[in-house]
């Protein structure tokens, strides 16, 4: 039986992309093996590769003028590759947005690159809200500014887009795929594939064209976009199941209606959760109202003596992963597209439950 899986991430997935990666996997295409045992360059794996990238071009409107890339080494993989990619040409200098610990991350490698300007920091409240649009300016001259539009540990989220006159990049990596974005926007857009993509072991990038040519000459070749771009992300042996999945999720996507059909979930269901929360003098979420995650829900009981017995109790209950991040305890339920509403109703009264029982 399976269970309603509330994982950061590595996340759930959607049960018929299992099914179907199930029902394939000893014979696949009457090939007599796996999609894993085929060479990266068949022409059965370049078809698989193909249409992901197609399919993932169709969910996000990608505009022609931007490569999109299939790369490993995770998110974290491209919290180095971004200030390697983009700061050979004119400046040394990029500006971050610092909105919790995932864009601390990307924030501490930067700075082994070149100069890093943290121009908006919600640090002042914990990092417990989104630096308000408007209230920060961009430095003169920097190659790029970098932000988080959620953070997956603190479980805020960006309702705006930065407006800025230099290219924008986006480490999307917990909510890509969750509602329609404007891609032309953006400079770069990147996210590890577990939360909403695919299972971990591959990565995507967005990359605007013009930006292919502005490296340090000696970045490391599998972190270089060009060299990935110019070799249709098969430079070297790619992580190939991973696509595969990745690409089923894709196909997944389209038949429940795309990104706008996930947005319209994603807002049922994080409202169901939150109003509860609020409601409650047992729970309460960290997070300010106007910053709250759909993605990321973290929340904490009253009394934290609780906590072991809720969890206990929740998994009991077939509710999976619930704590919360270690380096902030508490709970955090991750309500990505592959959960459905049901997870959340459940949830929610097993919640309500165990408040009755011992609140
Ligand atoms: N950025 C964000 C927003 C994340 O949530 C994560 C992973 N939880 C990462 C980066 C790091 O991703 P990876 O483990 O793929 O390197």
């Amino acid at each position: 039986m399976r269970k309603y899986n509330f994982c950061a991430g590595p996340a759930a997935l959607p049960e018929p992309v299992l099914r179907q990666a199930q029902q394939e996997l000893l014979d696949w295409r009457g090939l007599g093996c796996s999609v894993m045992e085929v060479s990266h360059r068949s022409p059965e794996f370049v078809e698989v590769a193909e249409r992901a990238e197609q399919d993932l071009r169709d969910l996000l409107t990608v505009p022609d003028n931007y490569k999109v890339l299939f790369l490993q080494g995770g998110a974290t993989g491209q919290f180095s590759a971004v200030p390697w990619n983009l700061l050979g040409a004119d400046s040394k200098r990029a500006d971050f947005i610092h909105s919790g610990q995932w864009a601390a991350k990307a924030i501490k490698e930067a700075r082994r690159y070149g100069e890093v300007n943290v121009v908006a920091s919600s640090e002042d409240r914990n990092f417990s809200y989104v630096p308000a649009r408007g209230s920060w300016q961009q430095s003169e001259g920097a190659a790029y500014l970098h932000y988080t539009p959620n953070e997956t540990i603190g479980g805020i989220e960006f309702d705006y887009v930065p407006e800025v006159d230099c290219p924008l990049v986006a480490d999307m990596s917990s909510n890509i795929l969750s509602s329609p974005i404007d891609v032309e926007k953006f400079g770069v857009i990147y996210a590890g594939a577990q939360k909403n993509i695919g299972p971990s072991g591959i990565a995507i990038a967005l990359v605007r064209e013009d930006l292919l040519d502005r490296a340090m000459g000696n970045i490391p070749r599998s972190l270089s976009w060009k060299v990935a771009a110019d070799a249709g992300s098969m430079d070297n042996t790619p992580p190939t199941f991973a696509w595969y999945l990745s690409g089923l999720v894709f196909q997944w996507l389209k038949a429940q209606g795309g990104v706008e059909a996930m947005a319209e979930q994603a807002m049922k269901k994080s409202t169901l959760l939150y109003e509860f929360l609020d409601a409650s003098d047992f729970y309460s979420s960290p997070v300010e109202k106007s910053s709250r995650s759909r993605m990321n829900a973290p929340f904490v009981l009253a009394d934290d003596r609780l906590d072991k017995q809720f969890l206990s109790e929740a998994e009991k209950a077939g509710l999976l992963s619930l704590k919360g991040h270690r380096s902030v305890g508490g709970m955090r339920a991750s309500l990505y597209n592959a959960v459905p509403y049901e997870a959340v109703e459940a949830l929610v009264a097993f919640m309500a439950d165990f408040e009755a029982r011992r609140g």
